[in-house]
């Protein structure tokens, strides 16, 4: 019988996601350019289900019942394009390619409208949850044609993860639209860590905590709102000793976060939009810093490195934990405001609440918090702000004394938290009745006659800066 669907690309997330399928009844033809993967995978995880190996593209379009679906799992970038381009010749028209990858989702618009002219579908695809994601259950955020998802959908449904029994995927919406969803999930990613990175800090250096005490802390946040894969394995991660020095392995490991890039796409595109994603940038900068080894060496040394006298006090634990959930909620708020911005820009019409309930289960960022956040977008899909949502409201209210305490202790004590600062200054930025953009712009109309509006008529008005300072219509 022919296969149901197939795989190409078996390194770590192709296998995976073959076993899933395989695992879940899908009779699926599996190839790789170089046949040792594909070889080594049969003979490893063959019993697991229904595979047919392919030793070629042809073989494996071969073996595929009709209208074929080829998942691509290989390197993002030109691999993929290289891979793409060798399978269309083979396919006949309303075939499906299926891109898993971790594509830039302009890539996959390329890519959508080439193979829409061929006659095919491409599906470009977000797929988060890592390796074992691939394997037990991931989120999956295809975009494509409707009708693509009509024959994709059972199947990618079938092997994702599942909260309550609902399946986390759902069909994003046209063209690059997955992988744009994808790729803010992961600029999330990058702010929640960086704030749950901050609340760490502040413990250890303000509240004089080991990390074995925070991990506790982290263990018992993971009870309440903070419940989260992050907080979850934050707790392990701090509670890690390292065998080799019996030092916590967080103190042995170096300060260094490197980063893969689709953080800096997320802030990209943000910029490119017009959409202010504060929480992310900060993260992906703070990521930069800290790899900055040698000037961080020269200015410790030019000043000093920051004393920080540990000054524990009662509250510093609750007020983190209060600093870190709204800061949180700030984050999220940003990036549901670019997808929205994108939808927008883009036509997609994206349904935010249904991201929120496909990163539930299988993701990185899955959380309790995500059922309130689809809950918001049930109540009122044009929500202005996740912030104004009643529930986002209330918490963020029952929060502020603390998050300002928080800022004001970290400013004081020279501890970074550029996450919580910054979540802050952007919550502060748009409750503001009046913010200091009115002198920006009377400067810009100084130097480079940009113009203004005015808040007491319509119109663009120029000064006249430079003669009798009169106004004039522009
Ligand atoms: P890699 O990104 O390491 O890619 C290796 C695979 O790509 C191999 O199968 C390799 O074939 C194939 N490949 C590379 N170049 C070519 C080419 N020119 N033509 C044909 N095949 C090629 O594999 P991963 O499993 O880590 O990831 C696969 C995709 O999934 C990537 O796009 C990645 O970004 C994405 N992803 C990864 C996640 C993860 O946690 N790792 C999570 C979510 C998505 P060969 O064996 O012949 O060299």
């Amino acid at each position: 019988a022919p296969a149901r669907i197939g795989v190409t690309g078996l390194a770590v997330m192709g296998s995976n996601l073959a076993r899933n399928l395989a695992r879940h009844g899908f009779r699926v033809a599996v190839h790789n350019r170089s046949t040792a993967r594909t070889k080594a995978l049969i003979a490893d995880h063959g019993h697991e289900g229904d595979f047919v190996p392919a030793e070629t593209l042809q073989e494996l379009v071969g073996s595929l019942q009709r209208p074929r679906q080829i998942i691509i799992m290989v390197k993002a970038g030109a691999p993929t394009d290289a891979v793409i381009d060798e399978l269309v010749p083979l396919l006949e028209a309303g075939d499906m390619v299926i891109d898993g990858g971790n594509a830039h989702y302009a890539d996959t618009r390329r890519r959508e409208a080439a193979l829409r002219e061929a006659g095919l579908h491409f599906v470009g695809t977000g797929i988060s949850g890592g390796e074992e994601g691939a394997l037990n259950g991931p989120s999956i955020m295809p975009g494509g044609s409707k009708e693509s998802y009509e024959h994709l959908g059972p199947v990618l449904e079938a092997i994702s993860a599942k909260v309550d029994g609902v399946p986390c995927c759902v069909h994003v919406g046209p063209d690059g639209a997955g992988h744009f969803v994808k790729m803010v999930h992961n600029g999330i990613e990058y702010a929640d860590m960086q704030l749950i990175a901050e609340a760490y800090d502040l413990l250890h250096r303000v509240g004089g905590q080991t990390p074995a005490q925070i991990a506790d802390v982290f263990r018992g946040w993971n009870t309440g709102d903070l419940e989260s894969y992050l907080v979850e394995i934050t707790a392990e991660v701090l509670g890690h000793t390292d065998p080799d020095t019996g030092a916590a392995l967080v103190d042995v490991i170096a300060d260094e976060a490197e980063q893969k890039g689709t953080g800096r796409w997320t802030v990209q595109e943000a910029l490119e939009l017009g959409v202010p994603v504060t929480g992310i940038a900060e993260a992906v900068f703070a990521r930069s810093l800290s790899g900055r080894v040698d000037q961080r060496r020269a200015v410790r040394e030019a000043f000093g490195a920051s004393q920080v006298a540990a000054r524990p006090d009662e509250s510093l634990v609750e007020d983190v934990r209060q600093a870190l959930y709204a800061s949180k909620v700030v984050a999220y708020a940003q990036g549901f405001d670019q997808m929205r911005a994108a939808s927008a820009e883009y036509g997609w019409d994206l349904d935010l609440g249904a991201m929120a309930t496909i990163w539930r289960g299988g993701c990185i960022i899955r959380a309790r918090f995500l059922d309130r956040i689809r809950e918001a977008y049930d109540k009122n899909p044009e929500l202005a702000s996740l912030l104004v949502d009643d529930y986002f409201r209330d918490a963020v209210n029952s929060a502020e004394e603390a998050w300002r305490r928080v800022v004001v202790k970290a400013v004081t004590a020279g501890v970074p938290a550029p996450g919580f600062v910054s979540a802050l200054a952007y919550y502060d930025g748009l409750r503001s009745e009046r913010l200091p953009a009115s002198l920006v712009q009377g400067l810009r109309d100084f130097f480079g006659a940009h113009t203004y509006r005015r808040t007491d008529r319509a119109g663009s008005f120029h000064t006249l800066w430079s003669g009798d300072r009169s106004q004039v219509d522009a």
